[in-house]
């Protein structure tokens, strides 16, 4: 059964305010928190990828990130020393260059 991750309402509750609950996919998601009678809400990501992962580690590690800016418009916030720090569509020379990441 997966596990899911709730988030209560009650600034006091015992759980810290997060906490994972395992439950068939067929059950409805919690609405009263089991540790002190709060209201809950569930956290809509799988429990397995909740560790952040910065942009740094992202970077570290060879990805290239993207976060939309405006229409057509993405900034490279992983970009690296030569890369443009916006990617435009419709402007290549602007894309992240994924040779440069691709050392060894
Ligand atoms: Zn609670």
């Amino acid at each position: 059964m997966p596990t899911y991750a709730y988030e209560c309402a009650n600034p006091a509750c015992p759980s810290g305010g997060v906490f994972s609950a395992t439950q068939a996919m067929r059950d409805d998601a919690l609405r009263v928190c089991p540790h002190c009678g709060g209201e809950v809400a569930r956290i809509i990501r799988p429990v397995g990828l909740s560790a952040p992962i910065g942009d740094s580690d992202l970077k570290g590690k060879g990805f290239a990130k993207l976060v939309r800016r405006d229409k057509g418009v993405y900034e490279n916030v992983t970009a690296l020393d030569h890369e443009s720090r916006y990617y435009r569509a419709g402007r290549p020379e602007t894309m992240p260059d994924i040779r440069l990441r691709v050392g060894d």
